[in-house]
């Protein structure tokens, strides 16, 4: 990595330490020689893959600038002064910014309690009951950042089709090609069956491409039909259209990628442990590490050293951290300097 930030280790952002396919750089220097040119406002070839990834008709799949782009939308669309939208405390916090800038009321489910099989994870009853009739839109992500929480297939199942058909539901499955929990299951299964089920994907965590901003949705047609009606016509760059296609191409890098993680995830969670913090279960790749009242003074110290955490004060998840799992060399260094301030 020819980084001018080489020596930090970034482990806030929830970035993939190990880079894209090789194919997805060779396919953004090929695009370059386009770049006086606008981008395929339709997005069709990248669409055409990602029908054929996941079996639906391309007219199922909305492109967005990064899911965030797509979640933000879906609120302008849908929601606005006079409605509700419903998601969960301690939910991914773009559910509060696009229910705050389309002027409609949020209606905060409480999560489930910390000392539970899924501690601080999405209460499915208690966002049934969040729902009023003036809800519009409900968000959940699954697996959920910044918990690493998930919710079981069977609960996701029932939840969705209690969920009344005229409330659209938002699952954010950023980290879905991270999971790898037997009870995990991605909710494209269910949109055939759930007209008001919409799935967003994105490329920035397991397909290492953050900063090329791609994310997508998947959705009934006439779903798609109106937000592409809304959205800008050039919302996903040339070099993005190139990259995303050729990463969707190299399923052997995405898998190699997703091992290394999980195993580190693995070897990570259990070193903190071992330092006596709790570590709540994850399937993404961040760790939600309690550290109690000293959060503050170990997270200042760990950023003199060069490490970087996400605090989770913004959350209302004081005495929490999120710790990204970084590269086996990242981690070490996390630990190393994790310990200098625990002795
Ligand atoms: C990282 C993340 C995203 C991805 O956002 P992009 O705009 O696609 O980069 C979406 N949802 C959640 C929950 C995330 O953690």
């Amino acid at each position: 990595m020819r980084e001018r930030t080489e020596w930090l280790v970034e482990l806030g952002s929830n970035e993939n330490p190990y880079g894209p396919s090789p194919a997805a750089r060779a396919a953004v220097l090929d695009a370059l020689h386009g770049m006086h040119r606008y981008p395929d406002p339709r997005g069709t070839r990248l669409k055409h893959a990602l029908a054929a990834l996941h079996g639906v008709e391309p007219a199922c799949i909305l492109l967005g600038n990064g899911s965030h782009e797509l979640l933000m939308q879906f609120a302008q669309a849908f929601a606005g002064a006079g409605d509700d939208v419903v998601y969960p405390r301690y939910g991914f916090a773009v559910f509060a910014l696009a229910t705050q800038a389309a002027g409609a009321n949020a209606r905060v489910a409480p999560a489930l309690p910390v000392e539970s099989a899924m501690p601080l994870g999405h209460d499915g009853d208690a966002l049934l009951a969040a729902i009023t009739p003036a809800t519009r839109l409900l968000y959940i992500a699954n697996p959920n950042n910044p918990t690493g929480t998930w919710i079981d297939a069977a609960t996701l199942q029932r939840f969705v089709a209690a969920v009344p058909p005229e409330v659209i539901v938002v699952v954010d499955e950023a980290y879905a090609e991270l999971a790898d929990a037997p009870d995990y299951r991605s909710a494209l299964a269910l949109t055939a069956a759930h007209g008001n089920l919409v799935v967003t994907r994105t490329f920035s965590k397991a397909y290492a491409l953050a900063g090329l901003r791609c994310g997508y949705a998947i959705a009934a047609s006439g779903f798609v039909a109106v937000m592409e009606r809304l959205r800008e016509s050039f919302n996903v760059n040339s070099a993005a259209l190139a990259a995303c296609e050729a990463a969707l191409g190299d399923a052997a890098h995405l898998e190699w990628s997703r091992a290394r993680n999980a195993e580190q995830r693995t070897v990570l969670g259990d070193a903190l442990s071992r330092r006596g913090l709790r570590v709540l279960p994850s399937q993404t790749n961040f760790l939600l590490v309690g550290l109690g009242e000293r959060a503050p003074a170990i997270e200042a110290h760990l950023l003199q050293r060069d490490v970087v955490l996400r605090p989770m004060g913004g959350y209302g998840l004081h005495g929490w951290t999120r710790i990204t799992v970084g590269s086996a060399d990242e981690n070490r260094r996390l630990l190393a300097a994790l310990d200098e301030v625990l002795a």
